[in-house]
């Protein structure tokens, strides 16, 4: 476990959506959140914050387990 540094308490990062496996950057100008998945290919996709959980759901990635 030498990676020990995870980005989830850098003030730039969703650690909602760090934890639950997305790749929750923020964009600290827009506030705009990325809505891709945690290492996930290409430049994020910042999208309006309320928009991460349904980008995310899509992708298999539940940031509500508890909301049916
Ligand atoms: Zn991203």
């Amino acid at each position: 476990m030498a990676d020990d540094r995870t980005d989830n308490h850098n003030p730039n990062i969703v650690s909602d959506v760090a934890e639950a496996g997305g790749c929750g950057l923020k964009n600290l100008a827009t506030g705009a959140t990325c809505g891709l998945t945690a290492r996930h290919a290409g430049p994020c996709d910042f999208m309006a914050p309320h928009a991460v959980p349904e980008a995310l759901r899509e992708k298999g990635i539940d940031l509500q387990s508890d909301e049916q």
